[in-house]
């Protein structure tokens, strides 16, 4: 949990300022503007960032609504906070349209570079905006509906995924369940109506596995605390797409979430709940040896109650539940202000591996700011919201661009294993060899040295890579059958 945090005196100063630059003005709803900016601060000082991040978020409407200027803040506030200011202010002008920077970047996608090139390079300003729009989504009903409309979409299609992308659970859930309450207001209630009654029917059901898992750690001595948790109504709405709307295949409406000290603790959990229940065939997801793109750690695991309930559970280290909830922001309040001092320069060394792309997203925002020449095919990160990244079964990780096939998977962890693929095994089952990958996807390729590289398998390829490999393969197959007719000679070159 976050500490509680005592204001500086920098910060009460700040405080002053605003009320005083705001003074008299009032937000639609008709209370005093300084509202706005004091929950913002608020919000970025729950998330446990530093104190520039939290003077900025105060101050973070003044230089575009008031008649302060930026000297005016770089001379009381310093260098730093001028310069998250400053970032807000240009990402008000262009967040309205994002297609505003394109002249910046018009290779790339990637909404978080593109804000990254637009501010300045610091992922604090985009950590400020975040809790600026999670502010605004909380007031929206305040506002016209043509507003509410846009606000709230723009909120699901690139502020929800950026703080997924940031691991921020807590805030991606709040964001995308008010926007799509205002997005898709009728489909919401049913929803949120289909989600509190199954709470309730489930209540005594859940009472008493809490009751009998809680027994059963008790005697393995295992230090544990366990809460329920509700699926959000958006992320049950993309689950029903991708089901086919069939409500029998989401097993995780609820959910009990047990958290523990270590992960030795974590296993040793998962085993005391296989033995009191039957775990559904293919449903436990290793996400603590195998952690999902954007850090997220967690064993989860579905089983089938004696009662023929089935029941998901989610078990994790408390740090792991912290990163959860909060992601990038949980970083800053674990190594304080050693990390933000060396934020600007690019040179974080207390980030989780999980988020070291952060760092990289910051200098080549920096350098494309600057003028400078990227190979924007050559970043990993502009690349990185298309990919998807798979595993051996050792555990080894893969990553394709999405749309790949087991072949591109293949021709990726040696062309001659691509060569002799007889057949493949995704996620223990056997599968096409036109299976589309998913993230997170274990894949077992099947070889034999009897079979070799088809030419029908041109149409089962997606990556470059192993089309290329594989035309080589066919090239040179060629060439030998060629060399065994009569009447030709072979291409070969002939040995001196
Ligand atoms: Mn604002």
């Amino acid at each position: 949990m976050v500490k509680k945090v005592k204001r500086s005196a920098r910060v009460e100063q700040a405080i002053e300022f605003a009320k005083k630059a705001h003074e008299g003005q009032t937000r639609r709803s008709g209370e005093p503007f300084i509202n706005h900016p004091m929950a913002v601060m608020q919000i970025v000082e729950d998330w446990g960032m530093d104190e520039d991040t939290i003077v900025a978020a105060v101050l973070h409407d003044t230089v575009e609504d008031t008649g302060i200027t930026l000297k005016d803040i770089k001379e009381q506030f310093g260098e730093q906070v001028a310069f998250l200011v400053d970032g807000m202010t240009k990402l008000s002008k262009i967040s309205s349209n994002m297609n505003d920077i394109d002249t910046y970047l018009p290779n790339t996608k990637d909404n978080l570079l593109r804000l990254l090139v637009a501010t300045g390079s610091d992922i604090r300003v985009l950590i400020i905006k975040l809790a600026d729009r999670l502010h605004n989504l909380r007031t929206l009903s305040a506002l016209p509906p043509d507003k509410q409309r846009r606000i709230a979409k723009e909120s699901l299609e690139v502020f929800a995924p950026l703080a997924d992308r940031l691991n921020m659970g807590r805030l991606r859930t709040e964001m995308s369940d008010i926007a799509f309450s205002y997005v898709n207001p009728k489909r919401y209630n049913e929803l949120h109506d289909l989600i509190d009654e199954y709470c309730k029917s489930a209540e005594k059901t859940m009472q008493k596995i809490q009751k009998e898992i809680s027994a059963a750690l008790g005697r393995e001595k295992i230090k544990f605390t366990i809460s329920g948790r509700v699926k959000s109504v958006y992320s049950l709405h993309k689950k029903l797409i991708k089901h086919n709307q069939n409500m029998g295949e989401i097993y995780d409406l609820m959910a009990l979430r047990i958290i523990v000290n270590d992960i030795t603790d974590c296993y040793l959990t998962l085993g005391v709940i296989h033995s009191l229940y039957i775990p559904m065939d293919g449903r436990i997801k290793d996400y603590i040896a195998m952690p999902k793109m954007n850090g997220y750690q967690s064993l989860h695991t579905t089983v089938i109650t004696k009662d023929k309930k089935i029941i998901e559970f989610q078990i994790r280290t408390r740090e792991m539940h912290e990163f959860a909830e909060r992601g990038l922001a949980a970083s800053f309040y674990y190594n304080e202000q050693k990390l933000t001092e060396n934020y600007r320069t690019g040179k974080i060394q207390h980030l989780p591996t999980s988020l070291l792309w952060i760092t990289e997203l910051q200098e080549t925002a920096a350098k494309l700011k600057a003028g400078k020449k990227v190979n924007v095919k050559k970043l990993r990160l502009n690349l990185f919201a298309d990919k998807i990244f798979v595993y051996t079964p050792k555990g080894d990780i893969i990553d394709l661009p999405k749309g790949s096939l087991p072949l591109d998977f293949a021709y990726r962890l040696h062309s001659e294993i691509g060569e002799h693929v007889i057949g493949v095994k995704i996620n223990g089952k056997m599968s096409s060899l036109n299976t589309k990958l998913k993230h997170g996807d274990v894949v077992e390729i099947l070889t034999s040295k009897n079979f070799t590289a088809k030419e029908g398998w041109l149409d089962k390829v997606f990556t470059s890579h192993a089309r290329q490999k594989l035309r080589a393969q066919l090239a040179r197959q060629g060439e030998v059958i060629r060399s065994k007719l009569p009447k030709r000679k072979p291409k070969t070159k002939k040995k001196s």
